[in-house]
């Protein structure tokens, strides 16, 4: 492709950018996208045409607003970058303009689903079914593996809520979660599904062990946050004595061993009694880790 053609790529990338931004603060206000037209979320006042150019605006106004001169939130810009990143991205990627469309959506739709999770726990059914109309198209080649991998994905969840609620009387997912994890198998297919699911499994759990943490630090659960680092400690060095040779003997390897389940059995047992106490229970949103499995899909 031409120079020419690259440049109005990521034109459209920002303008793009811009409307996602539009969508997030729509979602979350529960406001219809197409109307009212934009306005400062600070002091309600409509903008002008010219306050609302991806990237430019935010420069020309030195991230300030021009009517009540306070601050433009700097994830405004930030997003319409990605918008931009995520259309490069996919017309990088693929040659088809459909699959390169498919892409654009899926990835945009889960970068918005992201940041409304993450703030209020809302999760968009309309946006979730636009990744799965994406997920079908991305997939035309194999339709029947999409939409299985779709209800599959959508099935152990409600399976999994099912068996909590009845069995453990316990919440275990949000409705949302339904939509995404059948966006996720529609968009992988039901081949790659649990692979996939294992990848946003384990990026949840990236994710949630930081706010774990201060969950444990703010209710000064000063035990379980022990066994925790104990047993980070153990497993790096475990990882670490078995690629140097003459450290590895096997006494030393049993040592640490021993020392990893000591600390996940009391780690264990802490975090089910921890399960009680409601600071501790975080609200774990899935869309970012489901987000990023997808996207490793996609690359
Ligand atoms: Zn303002």
């Amino acid at each position: 492709m031409s120079v020419f053609l690259w440049v109005m790529i990521c034109l459209m990338g920002l303008c793009w950018g811009s409307f996602l931004n539009v969508l997030i603060v729509r979602t979350l206000s529960g406001e219809s996208i197409i109307m009212p037209p934009s306005k400062c979320p600070k002091c309600g006042h409509s903008l002008y045409w010219w306050h609302n150019i991806p990237l430019v605006s935010f420069l020309i106004l030195q991230g300030k607003c021009y009517f009540c001169n306070k601050s433009i939130d700097i994830l405004y810009p930030i997003i319409e970058f990605v918008g931009m990143a995520i259309v490069l991205f996919s017309f990088i990627k693929n040659v088809s303009i459909v699959d390169a469309l498919s892409v654009v959506i899926i990835l945009s739709m889960f970068l918005v689903l992201s940041f409304t999770d993450v703030k209020e726990r809302k999760v968009s059914v309309i946006q979730c079914a636009f990744i799965i109309l994406a997920g079908l198209v991305f997939n035309r080649h194999d339709i029947i593996g999409s939409v299985i991998g779709g209800l599959v994905g959508a099935g152990i969840v409600m399976a999994i809520s099912y068996i909590g609620s009845k069995f453990f009387n316990k919440v275990t997912f949000g409705v949302g979660d339904i939509y995404l994890l059948g966006a996720l198998g529609a968009v992988v297919g039901i081949d790659r599904l649990f692979l996939f699911i294992i990848y946003a499994l384990f990026l949840e759990f990236l994710l949630v062990i930081p706010q774990y943490v201060i969950g444990l630090i703010r209710s000064n659960q000063g035990e379980t946050l022990k066994y925790l680092i104990i047993f980070g400690i153990a497993c790096l060095f475990l990882y670490v004595s078995r690629n140097i040779s003459f450290f590895c003997s096997n006494l030393i390897l049993a040592c640490f061993l021993w020392i990893v389940l000591f600390a996940a059995y009391k780690l264990i047992r802490n975090l089910f009694s921890n399960l009680e106490n409601p600071e501790i229970q975080s609200e774990c949103p899935l869309a970012p880790a489901i987000a990023i499995s997808c996207l490793i899909f996609l690359c």
